[in-house]
């Protein structure tokens, strides 16, 4: 078996114009890394494409010699789907162009871009469109699954601004998909995960925003947790439109604008972000001081772009890490009772609980107009999510993600949960998340355009028999 994969490994190499990485390659391991250190698969060959015929070559190369595919966006899955154990990877890393054109407010970005590239490249003209927090994380995960960001409240989801994309299927046709063509694809992919095949590339709706934009962070000890929490919910629903806001659950960093003293400390921060003026800004946030006295603040302007990077250290690259999430249609106060219970008891000063609040944005997007699993009436995502570059540390706290999530479960809307922010992925949940009728829609998409599960490695959808 291994000399006849070596045989055709040679045969690859022939026809592939793209880089091929084997393990006897000094930057194997390198190109076989993802975010989560606790993944450590070993595929036997790493396809970096750099074209859309590159990655079809790939995909018929991979299916003829019946080797299991992962395909590499940004590589941020916490479940490391990215990397396959002796399979071949289809990294497309290296396709990160992103092109704009601003007077018709439209990017199209690689398949392999992230956040980081397509923020560059639309901030020139001050445009936009929702991201991740973390600027590394890839557009291609990101957006296939929903896309929660700064801007959702603003814009809906990375997905909901999804215009068209290219997609090279297991059958190897590279196929437009948008509200013209294949819009059963088009439907599918926003949402519906890497499911469909492998997106080279991504066209989206842009929207006005920055250069510069406006932080407000305030941040509250455990002790005046309770208080802040109530008042943040309340909050949170009274922000004007041009300003979005999310709760944290985290330890204060050792900052500058953190006073030595709460170094590290645990607690909860409420982090609102105007678009408007400075002036506007001010008057948004006023409330907030006035309501439950913070430990310490940070109002500043500043570009969006720094925005977009300011969490980025605190999830570095090969931590360990485990997450698990869930909906709630309001903070109530028994989930404001779970998190404050909880919260002190994270062991990592990485770990952390972003709680993001969906806003106008998301709910005003019909249910059936994508594939995405969250219900557009919830109005929070509750992530608890372990980051450990302390391994020691890594067993407790997953420990912990699981007790706090299952007593908060009480407190949420059904079962179901972001796709993107699981860590495992069976069935019944990937089911839970989409829920029947939208899970039955995608499996018969899955059967049309993947009827052997090439593409598995993901929230996988079971073709429809
Ligand atoms: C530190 C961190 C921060 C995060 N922040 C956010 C956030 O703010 N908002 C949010 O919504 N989510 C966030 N996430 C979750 C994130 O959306 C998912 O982890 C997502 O899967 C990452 O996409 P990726 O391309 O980087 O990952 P990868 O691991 O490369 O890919 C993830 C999945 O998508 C598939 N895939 C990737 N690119 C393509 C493509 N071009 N074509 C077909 N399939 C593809 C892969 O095969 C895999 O199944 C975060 C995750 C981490 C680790």
């Amino acid at each position: 078996m291994a000399q006849t994969l070596g045989t055709s490994v040679g045969a690859f190499r022939a026809a592939f114009t793209g880089r091929v990485i084997t393990p006897e390659d000094p930057e194997y391991d390198k190109a076989r890394s993802v975010f989560n250190g606790a993944i450590d698969r070993h595929p036997a060959i790493i396809a970096r494409c750099t074209t859309p015929d590159e990655v079809a070559v790939a995909v018929k190369f991979g299916t003829d010699q019946d080797l299991e595919i992962s395909v590499r966006g940004g590589g941020h899955n916490f479940a490391g789907f990215a990397v396959c154990e002796g399979g071949l990877m289809i990294d497309l890393s290296e396709m990160r162009q992103v092109t704009v054109d601003a007077a018709a407010r439209r990017a199209v970005a690689g398949g392999g871009a992230t956040w980081h590239d397509v923020d560059a490249a639309t901030q020139v003209h001050g445009l936009a469109v929702t991201g991740g927090f973390i600027s590394r994380t890839g557009i291609g995960g990101l957006t296939l699954g929903g896309g929660i960001g700064h801007l959702t409240a603003q814009a809906g989801l990375s997905c909901d601004n999804l215009v068209s994309a290219q997609v090279v299927t297991a059958d190897s046709r590279i196929l437009t998909a948008s509200a013209n063509e294949n819009p059963d694809l088009f439907w599918a992919i926003r949402g519906g995960g890497g499911n469909f095949g492998v997106v080279t590339s991504f066209a989206y709706r842009l929207h006005q925003v920055g250069p510069l934009v406006n932080l407000g962070l305030f941040f509250w000890g455990v002790g005046k947790g309770s208080a802040a929490l109530r008042f943040s919910r309340d909050f949170l629903k009274t922000l004007p439109q041009n300003a979005s806001g999310f709760i944290g659950g985290l330890s204060a960093p050792p900052a500058p604008f953190v006073p030595r003293q709460h170094h590290f400390a645990p607690g909860f921060a409420l982090i609102v972000v105007g678009y408007g003026s400075p002036e506007e800004h001010g008057w948004a946030i006023k409330p907030i001081r006035d309501a439950v006295a913070p430990l310490f603040e940070l109002v500043t302007p500043m570009p969006y772009v720094q925005l977009q990077q300011m969490f980025d250290e605190a999830n570095p690259w090969g931590t360990l890490a485990y997450e698990k999430a869930l909906y709630l249609d309001e903070l109530t106060d028994g989930a404001i009772q779970v998190f404050t219970e909880y919260l002190p008891k994270k062991t990592s000063p990485l770990s952390l609980v972003p709680v993001f609040f969906l806003g106008d944005g998301y709910a005003r997007v019909p249910d059936d107009e994508t594939a995405f699993g969250g219900s557009r009436k919830a109005r929070y995502a509750f992530n608890i999510s372990a980051v450990c570059p302390d391994p020691a540390l890594y067993d407790g706290e997953r420990s912990w993600v699981r007790s706090f999530w299952q007593a908060l479960r009480p407190h949420a809307s059904g079962v179901g949960s972001y796709v993107n922010f699981m860590s495992e992925y069976e069935e019944d949940r990937v089911k839970a998340a989409y829920g029947t009728a939208k899970y039955e829609r995608l499996a018969r998409i899955k059967a049309q355009y993947d009827p052997d599960n090439v593409f598995h490695l993901n929230a996988n959808i079971k073709p429809a028999l």
